[in-house]
This record gives structure tokens, C-alpha cells and sequence, in this order.
């Protein structure tokens, strides 16, 4: 690969995913070109729009709502204002058979359980006050701790064991922190009772959002257009197996191509691989305890089964939380309701189901007919479709779709980020799981863009602080960010 005709430059980007592409087109309009590397055929990484036979759909629905305003400037000037629609939202947990606000409203949730069991969530509220969960460092320690182990067990437990498959008292309370930060029943209630001018700016945030209208993907295409006009180059099919380094810095990248390996100078490295194969792909390769922290970071694997019913088999939610414990299916998007313009028939819609899974299980070898037909009879017995409604059927996989936060992820990520710094000082990891950090599109975004003015301007911007601070998290009341 040749450097930047003007500067002289090496930089390669790993993944063709919101963080690599916002990467190389923010070092563009600096003046710079990059290589951009990407290991499948497709950009967008997990916030692709998948696509067949015209019926599109997203690895799980891609809001694009963000209170990093550099992020928002950045989503309107890549694609034009008349691409975005302004969604309503809506979302609501399936369970027992009663459809539940999401978040979760006190008098909804209370007034579907029923005067008893509401009695009992109150009470069990009132006793974690009074003696709180020992430790709340865990999930549901945490959790419990804002709305009781009753409410923490109908509304919390089933659907966060679905996606980590591991038990709650082994999920860190990141995860929680993240998702209702500064919201507990008590909190819920008064919200419930303010006027809801006082709601305004909470409830603008939750009630609406913006998608463009052939969903996320069309953001990632439009940006490897103006990338690549900028002079950059964006290489599909280039899996980075290797990152050469000495004296402190990475020298060189190489990627197994369809025809064999092709090697590329460097001068910096961006990279949103994710940081445990990006350390284990280091020549010579670190020490063994470093390997070892690369080896106990995991991930939590994601399949969308995608069904076409008639439209008014649909709802009107965007996605519907499904708490049974008998199914296994986690979530229900319907893509009609993130954008008429996803389904190419009037009369249809298609709705994707959500299966959290881990690579190699059950689920993720399971054929793709006998998938669809799981999916179809799960909806079926959840009584959210009726009998043969389902038209067909389509199996899209994503793998490494959640970084895996278990007690041991943060040390582990320390120790890959500090070796990182001392030996191959010039490659920047960024993004979600280039970082190991539950990042939705606008954070992995910022922290590239931090990354490039570090480079070009010689900030000294900390990208590791972005999204660790409550405030920078989303809605000011119970939310599932995905
Ligand atoms: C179910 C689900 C729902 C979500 N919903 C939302 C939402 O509503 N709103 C939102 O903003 N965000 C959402 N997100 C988060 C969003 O998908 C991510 O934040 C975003 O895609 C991360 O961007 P990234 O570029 O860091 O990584 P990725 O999207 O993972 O992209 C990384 C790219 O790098 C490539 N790559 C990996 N390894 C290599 C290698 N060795 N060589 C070359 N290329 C490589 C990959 O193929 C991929 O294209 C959701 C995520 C999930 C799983």
C-alpha cells in the first residue's frame, strides 16, 4: 500500500463498520487517505441493513438517537436530512400473555399485574430500601436494589439471562448502569404523577427517533462513497490475521485475501477488530498473561430469524420484548414500523426475531428452515401469530454481536489496553468491541472521531472515558439500549 500522496502517511484502518468508516471520513475531510480493511463482503459491521429478495432488515433494529451532538452533525451531514425518518417509538414487554410499557411506566406496570401483585412489588420495593441487596456490583444486585426483587424478577431477569445465557448474579452492573441509570420505582412513580410539561425533554427522547429509511445500512454505504471520492480505499474481503511490530510501534498489517495475504505498511492503525484477536494478532506476540486476558474476554453471539406475514399480523410497536421463559426468542422488531420503505410489498410486513446465542451452541448450527420453523412456532404459541401466516422465512447471523461484561472483563481489557500503549503505541482500538465496551453507534463513532483528532490535531482526548460516565447514556429512565 502506498502512504498519503500528501503527507506521507500510512494509516489502516481495521473494519468497514460505523467506527472504521467514521474513522477514514473524518481523516478525509483532514486531507488524509486511508486503507480501510474489512474482513466480509458488506460495510456497517452489526449495523448493516442485511438484505434479500428486497426484504431488508437490521441485526436487531438500529435506532439513531444520541446525545453526542458531533455524532448527530456527523449522521445528517453523510446522508442527506430527507433520508432520515422521525419515528415514532414504540416498545412493549410481552409477559404472560399482557403487553407492558417499555420503559416502563408505574401505573401500566402495576395496573396490568393486578391489585395483588402490585401490593407485593410495592412491599418488596419497600424492603430493599430497608435492607438493600449485599452486592450490588452485579446485575441483579443492582437492579433489585432500584425496583425490587419481585418487579427485578418479572421485568429484568428473563429477558437479561436470554441475552448474556449466563445467570444475572454473573452479569456486572455496567450493563445495568447503562440501561436505567438514576430510575427506580419510586422514581417511576413520581415521573408517572409530574405534569408532563416537567417530562417534556425525557419524553420527546423516548417517544421518537431518527432511522433512515432503508435503515442503518444506507448511512454505512453513503459514507464508503464519500470515503472513497475522498481518495481512500476500502478493501472487502481482507481478514487482518497480523500486525507486525518493533521498537514500540506497529509496522505493518496483513490480511488473508481471496488471493493469499496481502501486507500493508503502517504508521498508525485504527482498529474495531475485536482488542483480544487484535492482541493475539500481534508479531512477535505478547506475553503469556496478556494472551491469557485476550483469551478471558468473550462475546455473546446474536441470529435474527426474519419472517414475511401479511401487515396486519404485525404491530405497531418497533419491538416487542418477549419475557416468556418457555420461548427462546428474546426480542420481536417489525421492520413496517421502523420504515414502511424496509418491506417491499403494501400488504406485508417482516418481523425479526431475536436469538441470542453463542457461536458453535444449538441454535447457532441449527439449519436455517428448521430456524424459521422454530421461530414460527414460538410466535405461534406465544399467541402473537396466528396459524400459517408465515410466508417466508430468512436466517441472518452476527457473530461477536455483544462484548461478554462478567467480573473479569474490565482488568482484562486494562491489561490488553496497557500493553497495547507500551508496544504498538501507533494502533488505536475503537469502537464496540474494538474497545470491549457495550457501545451503540454514536459512542463507537465518537471514540474514532476523538482518535482522528488526536492524530491530526495532536489532542489528547481519552477515547477509553467515552461512555463511561452515566451522562453520556441515553434516555433518563429505564431503557434497553441493545
Ligand atoms: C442487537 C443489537 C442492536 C443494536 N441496536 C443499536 C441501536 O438501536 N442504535 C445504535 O446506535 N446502535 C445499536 N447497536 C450497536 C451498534 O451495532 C454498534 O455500536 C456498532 O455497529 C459498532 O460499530 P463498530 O464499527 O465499532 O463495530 P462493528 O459494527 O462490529 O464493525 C466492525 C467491522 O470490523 C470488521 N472486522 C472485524 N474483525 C476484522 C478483521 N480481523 N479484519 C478485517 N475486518 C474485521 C467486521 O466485519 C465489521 O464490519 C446494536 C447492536 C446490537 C448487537
Amino acid at each position: 500500500m502506498s502512504a498519503d500522496t500528501e503527507t506521507g502517511v500510512s494509516t489502516v484502518i481495521i473494519g468497514a463498520g460505523p467506527a472504521g468508516l467514521t474513522a477514514a471520513y473524518e481523516l478525509g475531510k483532514a486531507g488524509r487517505t486511508a486503507t480501510v480493511l474489512e474482513s466480509d463482503t458488506v460495510v456497517g459491521g452489526i449495523s448493516r441493513t442485511a438484505e434479500v429478495d428486497g426484504w431488508r432488515f437490521d441485526i436487531g433494529g438500529h435506532r439513531f438517537f444520541t446525545k453526542v451532538k458531533p455524532v448527530r452533525d456527523l449522521w445528517h451531514e453523510i446522508l442527506p436530512d430527507e433520508e432520515f425518518l422521525l419515528r415514532p417509538r414504540m416498545s412493549r414487554i410481552f409477559y404472560r400473555g399482557k403487553f407492558y410499557d417499555y420503559p416502563l411506566r408505574a401505573f401500566n406496570a402495576l395496573g396490568n399485574l393486578g391489585i395483588i401483585e402490585a401490593v407485593r412489588c410495592v412491599l418488596s420495593y419497600v424492603a430493599v430500601r430497608i435492607r438493600p441487596p449485599k452486592d450490588q456490583t452485579t446485575f441483579e444486585g443492582y437492579t433489585a436494589s432500584k425496583f425490587g426483587w419481585r418487579l427485578y424478577r418479572i421485568f429484568f431477569k428473563t429477558y437479561t439471562e436470554k441475552v448474556w445465557g449466563v445467570p444475572a448474579d454473573e452479569i456486572q452492573a455496567d450493563w445495568a448502569a447503562q440501561r436505567i441509570k438514576n430510575l427506580n420505582l419510586f422514581r417511576a412513580i413520581v415521573n408517572a404523577l409530574a405534569p408532563r410539561r416537567n417530562q417534556k425533554s425525557i419524553t420527546s427522547l423516548i417517544e421518537e427517533f431518527e432511522y433512515p429509511r432503508h435503515g442503518p445500512g444506507m448511512m454505512w454505504e453513503r459514507c464508503q462513497s464519500l470515503v472513497e471520492e475522498q481518495g481512500s480505499e476500502v478493501h472487502f474481503r481482507h481478514d487482518v490475521e497480523r500486525i507486525t511490530h518493533q521498537d514500540g510501534k506497529a509496522t505493518s498489517v496483513v490480511a488473508t485475501t481471496e488471493n493469499g495475504t496481502a501486507t500493508f505498511e503502517c504508521d498508525h492503525v485504527i482498529s474495531t477488530m475485536p482488542i483480544p484477536l487484535l492482541v493475539k494478532a500481534m508479531d512477535p506476540a505478547p506475553p503469556a498473561e496478556i494472551l491469557a486476558a485476550a483469551d478471558g474476554l468473550t462475546f455473546r453471539d446474536f441470529l435474527t430469524v426474519a419472517l414475511v406475514v401479511p401487515e396486519t399480523a404485525g404491530f405497531p410497536d418497533n419491538w416487542i420484548y418477549v419475557h416468556a421463559p418457555d420461548v427462546s426468542v428474546g426480542r420481536v422488531q417489525n421492520f413496517r414500523s421502523w420504515s414502511p420503505e424496509m418491506v417491499p410489498e403494501n400488504d406485508k410486513t417482516c418481523l425479526g426475531l431475536e436469538y441470542f446465542v453463542s457461536e458453535g451452541d444449538e441454535l447457532w448450527t441449527m439449519a436455517d428452515e428448521d430456524l424459521i420453523a422454530l421461530g414460527t412456532a414460538e410466535m405461534e404459541k406465544l399467541g402473537l401469530l396466528g396459524p400459517g401466516l408465515v410466508e417466508k422465512g430468512f436466517v441472518v447471523r452476527m457473530p461477536k454481536a455483544y462484548p461478554m461484561y462478567d467480573g473479569t472483563y474490565r482488568d482484562n481489557v486494562d491489561l490488553l489496553r496497557g500493553w497495547l500503549e507500551t508496544n504498538a503505541s501507533n494502533v488505536y482500538p475503537v469502537g464496540r468491541n474494538g474497545m470491549h465496551r457495550y457501545n451503540n453507534q454514536d459512542h463507537s463513532m465518537y471514540t474514532a472521531m476523538l482518535t482522528v483528532e488526536n492524530m491530526v490535531n495532536g489532542t489528547n482526548h481519552d477515547v477509553w472515558s467515552v461512555n463511561v460516565e452515566a451522562e453520556y447514556h441515553e434516555e433518563d429512565s429505564s431503557e434497553n439500549a441493545a
